[in-house]
């Protein structure tokens, strides 16, 4: 890509299956000239939308990185109508480092739009941003809870404004097949990846697969089959798409006041798992303190009657932290 800091070494327009990398300048006290790998594959076969998937947006984030390579190893053009472009892994230090964060400490989901002459962060994001995005239909961006959060493993989504994108989206969501669905807000500052995706008017389709420091089996078979169900819903995989028989359950996390945040530092006691439901002024966390051992721990109530989607997994806090997500259950129909 010409003119852009970033060197792409794949044709994103020939058609067949070609595996290459992403390129982004960096200078080290040990590599003056060094260039920072990020692993990259198109796969494209005649006619027919395109899907831009990508993993280890954060780099603890491990289900989609898995399932990323899976699919850059195994997709074959004689498989799909269209084109999908993978990247198994956004943040591949973040990963080697099992961290959420880049090195340098950023966060590359609040890096979007980006800027081709910011750091390395933001010019990936503007790579993104003003060359892969445009080229895609469907933008799969799969996380988890990481090291910091148990989340229902599930898909979820933005409810975007227009009203046949948010169908797409929704109907996006609901093709990965998990057995919860969330719908929620940006609590922690701007500059995410899906919300630059879903301005150019994208089909955005996001997940929470699980999380809490490990991945289970049944997690690493939802990003998987999920991530296939998705291609083939796109009628870019061939096959039928499956559709999930009893309906999945959405939980609605539009109200800020789902997103629970420590008001102490101390010992993290949680009282409720993913899936449990509460009622409004329900304890549901104690927090402890060693300083303080004669103290009654900080008590932390459910703010809202609903159900559990996410519980902080580190037993350590500091006050600040989100420590609980709660959403409420909501129809489809609502959302069309
Ligand atoms: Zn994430």
């Amino acid at each position: 890509m010409s003119g852009h800091p970033i060197e792409c070494t794949v044709d994103l327009s020939a058609p067949g299956r070609q595996v290459g990398r992403l390129e982004i300048p960096k200078s080290t006290n040990t590599g003056g000239w060094a260039h920072q790998f990020i692993p990259i594959a198109t796969v494209a076969n005649g006619e027919g939308p395109t899907a831009l998937v990508m993993g280890g947006n954060h780099g603890d984030e491990y289900e989609g990185q898995v399932a990323g390579l899976r699919l850059l190893r195994e997709l074959r053009p004689e498989e799909l109508h269209g084109r999908v472009i993978v990247i198994p892994c956004l943040s591949p230090e973040a990963s080697r480092g099992g961290t959420r964060l880049w090195p340098n400490g950023v966060n590359f989901n609040r890096s979007f739009p980006g800027r081709i002459d910011g750091p390395a962060n933001e010019q990936l994001a503007h790579f993104l941003s003003t060359v892969l995005f445009p080229l895609a239909d469907y933008v799969i961006d799969i996380h988890s809870g990481g090291n910091t959060g148990r989340f229902i493993p599930c898909s979820h989504m933005h409810v975007v404004d227009d009203p046949a994108q948010r169908r797409a989206m929704l109907e996006g969501m609901q093709a990965w097949g998990s057995e919860y669905h969330y719908l929620y807000i940006d609590i922690a500052g701007h500059g995410l990846l899906p919300v630059e995706a879903e301005r150019q008017g994208k089909i955005v389709v996001t997940t929470e697969l699980g999380g809490g420091g490990f991945v289970a089996a049944s997690t690493h078979r939802l990003a998987w089959e999920g991530l296939q169900n998705v291609l083939r819903h796109a009628e870019i995989l061939d096959g039928e798409a499956v559709k999930r028989d009893p309906p999945a359950t959405i939980l609605d996390g539009r109200d800020p006041r789902n997103y629970v945040f420590a008001p102490a530092s101390g010992i993290f006691e949680t009282l409720v798992d993913p899936t449990d439901p509460v009622s409004a002024g329900q304890l549901v966390a104690r927090i402890h303190s060693l300083e303080f051992p004669e103290r009654e721990p900080e008590p932390v109530y459910a703010p809202l009657d609903g159900v559990t989607a996410c519980v902080r997994a580190p037993s350590r806090c500091e006050q600040g932290d989100n420590v609980l997500v709660f959403g409420q259950p909501i129809e489809p129909s609502a959302l069309l």
